[in-house]
Formats: structure tokens, C-alpha cells, sequence
């Protein structure tokens, strides 16, 4: 390979994306220096100390999801195993608790339309072309609680054909969770960072890049400052419009309006006892539970046997929860779980041992849980990724071009793609 004179690369963030490609420019010979403005790596991988719910439960990211082949190579890498999701799913429907979901009587020909597609349309303009009328309000109301649920999307922006690949496309099904949850990946790729070389500065917000003849500075809130060649951009999408960027690169960010960007409210509670299998013996191997309670979906963490509930709360009418803060979240979680489950507020709160509420549109360095499609986003991403020689490259899971947009594996196939995008450029002709 080319002896290149670019050497010094700044990574901007230390989330999966930042880690992954950091890693990979060191490997080959890059000085790296990774700039993050939490005083932790991971982002939104939040890992939360096994002594509050006696796990290392996660705050961010949790699952795995579908063949993520980039995530599972990493974790054999770092000796890690997956432990595939199993139990049963509960529905609350007409106030009751069941097994089974009622049988969607469109499902047929919601399948055939999906198949037929060939606009793209957001999700709230299929709804309405294909299935208006009374007769579809149930099949409308779950596909609507599924986009905003799931990828916490806004039906009047979310693509319906990058629902339809997600939805159809039968390999992506599988899910599971790494044993010692999400951290221990990160710590893997931090180890791996520093073994290599990588520098790491924590606490430090960049506030602007500057470019001028071949170089480029990254400036900090703190007044520090970085001098390199290139710099890596990884941060979420809701901040790049805070960063003061050089004018090329301002005018690619422009398009990144077009990417949607949604919220979560993740809820986790730690009881004395796995008391919903006390009360009905056929929970014991519950996992989610979906219902329209202001706390809608819950999981337990089955087969592992901690007494822990998980709710969330996704999409755009999060921002009717805006004006609670943590405790008022918690006590909205608790009574979520009452009236699905019959019971008490008071009493579920007494057996409460720990509790943790994040709403992540208020996380100062995230502004938001992850990223969807509309249907101008692969023409925006394209805007944002696309030179190579640009003094800032651009990275995270929003500009991953592939099927689950959002995910961890997004996020660590965009940054090693940037790492390799930028290598092969240095390498020349
Ligand atoms: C509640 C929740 C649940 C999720 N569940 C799952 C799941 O189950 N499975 C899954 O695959 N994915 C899940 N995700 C999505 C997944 O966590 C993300 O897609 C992925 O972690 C994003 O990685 P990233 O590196 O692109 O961004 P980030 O992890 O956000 O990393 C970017 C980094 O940039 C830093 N930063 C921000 N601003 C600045 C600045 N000015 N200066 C310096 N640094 C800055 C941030 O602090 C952060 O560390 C979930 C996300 C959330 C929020």
C-alpha cells in the first residue's frame, strides 16, 4: 500500500460507528485520536451497572437483530456469545391479556399490496390509497403502533418500501442478546482501540471543524483542539446541525433533513419477584407483551430469570411525554403495568428494588433514539457519504445504505465502510 502523508485521522464520537472505524485506520497504520463528548464510550449503547438490576442491563441498544453479519464476526472476535431470543409474545386486547394475536383478517391482501409496490410512498399515503375506510381501522392501527413502536418512526414520513424489505424479507427475523450485554462489545473495541494505539479524549464536545491547504482542526467546547488530515463525523444526526462545519461539508448536511430521525422512552424496573408469573403461571416464559397502555410495549428478560421489566414508548407521540422527568416517567411505567396487568400501582411500586427512566430526545449528545428511512433518504445519504477525499467524512448508523437502518450493525458497518472508503483513497490510483 501507498505510504500515504494523511496520517492523522480524529474520530469524532466513540459510539459503535467511531470505535469500529477507529479500530480499523489504526490497524493499518493510522495515527487516531478519538474525540467524544460523554465522559464514557458507547453512545447510545448505555450500559447500566449490574448492581442496580443485578445484570448489565442495557439503557440503549439491547438486541441483536436479524443476521447483523459484521456485529456476530466482532463478537467472535471478542470470544462473546449471542443468546437467542425465546418465550412467548402477549397481546392486551379489548382489556384482556392473550397468547394469541387476533388474526389480522387483511393480512392476505395488506401482503399483496406491500408486493405489488412500485412508488415509494411514506407509510400514512399507502394506508390511505390502499386501506381507507372503517373496515381497515384495525389493520391501520397496528401497522401505524408497529412503525412508530418499532422503529420509532412517523408514519407520515416513514418509507413503505424500506418497511416492506424490513417486514418481507424473511431473513431478518431472528433476534437475540450478547451475553454481558452491548458493554461488553464496546469494551472489546476499546481494548482493541488502545492496543492499537488510539487516543482517547472523553468529555470533549466538538464545536467546529475548520479547513484550510490540506489540513483540518477540530475544536472543542473546552478549547481544545485537535490538528489532523481527515476527520471521521459520527454523531448523531440531530447534531450535526450544531457543529460549525466548513461550508462543503454544511451544504452536505443540508440533505440530512431527509433522513428521519425518531425517539424512544426506555423504561426499566427491577422488582423483589418475577411477580407476574406468581399471579398467572402461563407468563413464565413471557417476553413482550404489546398493548396501547402511555407505556405500550414491555419485555422481560426470559429465560434469564431477573425479576426486570423493560417498557417503551417509541415514535413521534413520545413528545407528549416530553414534560416528565425520570420519577414521573417511572410512576407512568408502573401505571402502564397496573392496568395491563390488573393490579395496584401502589402495590407494584412498594415491591420496586431499582428504576431507571431515559427519555432519549433529552439526551444532550443523542436528541433521539436512531434513524429511518423516508423515501428521500437514499438519495440524501448518497449527498452525505459520497467523497472520499473530503476533508470530514461522514458516519453512524443513519448513513448505513443496507436493509436495518438504526441498529448497532448499521452503525459498525458505516464505520468501518468510512475507514476503508478513506484507506483505499489514500492508497491512490
Ligand atoms: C433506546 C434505544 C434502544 C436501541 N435498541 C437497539 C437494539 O436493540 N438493537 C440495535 O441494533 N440498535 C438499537 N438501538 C440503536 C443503536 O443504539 C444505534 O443505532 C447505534 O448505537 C448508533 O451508533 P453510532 O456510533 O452511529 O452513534 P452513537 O452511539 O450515538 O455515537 C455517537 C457518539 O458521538 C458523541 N457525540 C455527540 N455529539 C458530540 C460532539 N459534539 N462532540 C463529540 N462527540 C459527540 C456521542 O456522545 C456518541 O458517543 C437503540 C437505540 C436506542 C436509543
Amino acid at each position: 500500500m501507498a505510504q500515504s502523508h494523511q496520517d492523522h485521522i480524529v474520530v469524532i464520537g466513540a459510539g459503535a460507528a467511531g470505535l469500529m472505524a477507529a479500530r480499523e485506520l489504526a490497524r493499518a497504520g493510522r495515527r487516531v485520536t478519538i474525540v467524544e463528548a460523554r465522559d464514557r464510550c458507547g453512545g447510545r449503547i448505555f450500559p447500566l451497572p449490574a448492581a442496580e438490576f443485578g445484570y448489565r442491563a442495557d439503557g440503549g441498544a439491547e438486541f441483536v437483530h436479524g443476521e447483523a453479519p459484521v456485529t456476530r464476526g466482532l463478537l467472535q472476535e471478542a470470544r462473546l456469545s449471542l443468546l437467542p431470543l425465546e418465550g412467548a409474545q402477549w397481546n392486551v386486547e379489548d382489556g384482556k391479556l392473550s397468547r394469541e394475536a387476533s388474526q389480522g383478517m387483511h393480512e392476505a391482501k395488506l401482503y399483496a399490496a406491500l408486493k405489488d409496490l412500485k412508488d415509494n410512498l411514506t407509510v400514512a399515503e399507502f394506508l390511505r390509497r390502499d386501506f381507507a375506510g372503517p373496515d381497515y381501522d384495525r389493520l391501520r392501527h397496528s401497522i401505524e403502533r408497529m412503525v412508530e413502536g418499532y422503529d420509532a418512526a412517523d408514519p407520515q414520513r416513514a418509507s413503505i418500501l424500506a418497511l416492506r424489505d424490513e417486514w418481507m424479507d424473511g431473513r431478518g427475523h431472528t433476534q437475540a442478546r450478547i451475553a454481558g450485554g452491548y458493554g461488553a462489545l464496546v469494551e472489546f473495541l476499546i481494548a482493541e482501540c488502545r492496543g492499537h494505539g488510539v487516543a482517547f479524549y472523553l468529555g470533549s464536545a466538538v464545536s467546529a471543524i475548520e479547513a484550510a491547504k490540506q489540513r483540518v482542526v477540530v475544536c472543542c467546547a473546552n478549547s481544545t483542539a485537535y490538528d489532523c488530515d481527515r476527520a471521521i463525523l459520527t454523531v448523531p444526526l440531530p447534531l450535526l446541525n450544531e457543529i460549525v462545519l466548513p461550508p462543503s461539508e454544511r451544504a452536505k448536511v443540508a440533505a440530512a433533513k431527509h433522513i428521519g430521525f425518531g425517539n424512544v422512552i426506555k423504561i426499566l424496573l427491577r422488582f423483589e419477584t418475577r411477580w407476574w408469573i406468581d399471579r398467572q403461571r402461563d407468563l413464565a416464559d413471557l417476553t413482550f407483551i404489546l398493548s396501547d397502555a402511555r407505556i405500550p410495549v414491555w419485555w422481560t428478560q426470559h429465560p434469564a430469570e431477573h425479576p426486570v421489566l423493560t417498557g417503551w414508548f417509541g415514535g413521534p407521540k413520545t413528545h407528549g411525554l416530553a414534560g416528565l422527568d425520570e420519577q414521573e416517567l417511572i410512576e407512568a411505567g408502573l401505571a402502564s403495568l397496573a392496568g395491563i396487568f390488573g393490579l395496584d400501582a401502589n402495590q407494584l411500586r412498594q415491591t420496586l428494588v431499582a428504576a431507571r427512566a431515559i427519555n432519549w430526545a433529552q439526551d444532550p449528545f443523542a436528541r433521539g433514539a436512531y434513524s429511518y428511512a423516508t423515501p428521500e433518504t437514499r438519495a440524501a445519504q448518497a449527498a452525505l457519504v459520497s467523497s472520499a477525499g473530503a476533508a470530514v467524512l461522514f458516519s453512524g448508523e443513519a448513513l448505513y445504505r443496507g436493509r436495518d437502518m438504526g441498529t448497532v450493525e448499521a452503525a459498525l458497518t458505516s464505520g468501518l465502510e468510512t475507514a476503508r472508503t478513506l484507506l483505499v483513497a489514500d492508497a491512490g490510483p
